[in-house]
């Protein structure tokens, strides 16, 4: 994608292997490795004896047998989930079935607007519709466990019902796929906003915490600075839009193609939702203009061209 950010692509820990990164923090990585989860999605187990499980992961029979066994003689107290995407909440509903424990997210999956007329979601596949937590979380509740607590922090942008996971007394934070130390994450529409997920980064720039553990990869070290880049990546796509359309007018693939130069052919569509993404935000602030609401269809023109 860009080089300006300083990402960090070393994870080495191979499916089904628990690991204890601190004191009372194990993960464990899901083989659902791709091009949005990396090597595939970490789960973390939080706790010693009665324990939480943060993001159970895809419905993966064997990743969930694995979670279950590396918990075995343990108690699972609270499930907590940072956002309704496939590859983090669907195993809740069965780490819940075999543990009894109650469910914590910010609430069931959905949209960051209201849909345009016509519009679906564009990335069905990536959200978990059945998902409904025991207890809702909002902004800076505080969950209280036996030797731990967490502090939920509201993270909308990949998903409008991100939430990141501050481990109370500790320089950590559980940050989803909000912000990660290999890539950044899609922000693609309707699920995504990028004005709620550029709030979200400058959010996480004013707290302290300075080693986030993500949803996919390696740990973020030296955070606070990391996200600052993240703020400047996207800032610096936006200019390159706006650039683009000051030549005239375009439509989406034609700005993936002058923008997004060597992109892996996968991530064709989700670069043009993430780009319809930055339009929205554009049009909303008045720099950018097009017919109707913002569509991947649209053709997009700068306000005074
Ligand atoms: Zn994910």
């Amino acid at each position: 994608m860009s080089d300006d950010i300083p990402f960090d692509k070393s994870f080495d820990l191979p499916p089904g292997r628990i690991e204890e990164v601190r004191p009372g923090v194990r993960r464990i990585l899901c083989n659902n490795p791709g091009p949005f989860t990396f090597k595939g999605t970490v789960s973390y187990i939080l706790g010693k004896g009665r324990v939480a499980i943060i993001d159970p992961g895809p419905l993966d029979e064997a990743h969930i047998a694995a979670l279950l066994d590396a918990v075995r003689g343990e108690t699972v107290t609270h499930i907590l989930v940072t956002h309704t995407h496939r590859d983090h909440s669907p195993a809740a509903a069965h780490v819940k079935a075999a543990t009894g424990a109650p469910t914590f997210g910010e609430g069931p999956h959905r949209a960051a607007r209201p849909l345009n007329i016509g519009e679906g979601p564009r990335l069905e596949s990536s959200g978990d519709r059945e998902f409904r937590p025991d207890n809702a979380l909002a902004d800076g509740d505080v969950v209280d466990g036996d030797g731990w607590a967490i502090e939920a922090v509201a993270t909308p942008g990949h998903c409008a019902n991100h939430m990141a996971f501050a481990l109370r007394g500790t320089d950590l934070l559980f940050s989803g796929d909000h912000v990660m130390a290999w890539s950044t994450p899609v922000v693609a529409p309707p699920d995504g906003s990028m004005n709620d997920y550029m709030a979200s980064l400058e959010k996480l720039t004013r707290r302290s915490e300075t080693t986030y553990f993500p949803g996919h990869g390696g740990m973020v070290k030296d955070a606070p600075s990391f996200v600052t880049h993240y703020i400047r990546h996207r800032r610096a796509r936006e200019q390159s839009i706006l650039h683009q359309l000051a030549k005239g007018e375009a439509d989406i693939p034609a700005l993936v193609r002058a923008i997004y130069v060597g992109l892996d052919p996968r991530l064709t569509k989700a670069a043009g939702l993430s780009v319809l993404a930055h339009l929205e935000d554009l049009v909303a602030r008045g720099l950018v203009r097009t017919e109707g609401p913002p569509s991947p269809d649209g053709v997009y023109r700068c306000f005074d061209g």
